[in-house]
């Protein structure tokens, strides 16, 4: 199809970024690319619409990249748009998860009124390496009392295992590598 061509061809890799032994996979080139960047929201709109099944009440953002992505998806399914920060930048009231890395931890944070009891959540991130940010922004948002019923993202990279951490059948990725 023609995403199948724009991931292709508009997904480059960056080797020894941002250490050396890293591939990045940089999807700036896709964001820049009119059709592919149309094409990528429209899937990622259709995939997170398949796997959540129902009404789709809010689309949550992982900081940078899925509120890129994430907030065109949102418009996209009549939905509103909550970001998920790395710490320290939201305003108000947060709930805050901490989750390990290869080197240390990080924590990830949400308004604590962002999300209602209830509400069916799709999160949108770029890609998908560990899992352990995509868990951790689950985590979150069932700390809302709110439910994540898809995730999607634009690129899975198997290798690192993140489906194995995350519930399988409601993850969902327009390509897998
Ligand atoms: P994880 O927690 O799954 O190991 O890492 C996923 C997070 O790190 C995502 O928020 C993603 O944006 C970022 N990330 C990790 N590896 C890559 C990569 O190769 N390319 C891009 N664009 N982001 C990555």
């Amino acid at each position: 199809s023609s995403l199948d061509e724009a991931l292709d061809t508009l997904v480059r890799d960056i080797a020894d970024w941002p250490d050396a032994g890293v591939v990045f996979r940089d999807v700036t080139p896709l964001l820049a690319d009119a059709e592919g960047l149309r094409l990528t929201v429209e899937g990622l709109t259709a995939l997170g619409r398949r796997i959540a099944g129902g009404d789709i009440d809010k689309v949550v953002g992982i900081e940078a990249r899925g509120f890129i992505f994430g907030t065109p998806v949102a418009v996209a399914l009549g939905a509103g748009f909550v970001p998920a920060r790395k710490a320290g930048k939201l305003p108000a009231l947060t709930h805050g998860v901490e989750y390990d890395l290869e080197y240390g931890s990080a924590t990830v944070e949400i308004h604590q009124d962002a999300l209602t009891p209830g509400d069916r959540v799709l999160v949108v991130d770029d890609v998908l390496a560990t899992g352990g940010t995509m868990a951790a922004v689950d985590e979150l948002i069932a700390r809302t009392g709110a439910v994540p019923v898809a995730n999607v993202v634009v690129l899975e990279i198997s290798a690192l295992g993140g489906r194995e951490r995350l519930a399988h059948e409601r993850l969902g990725a327009l390509r897998t590598y």
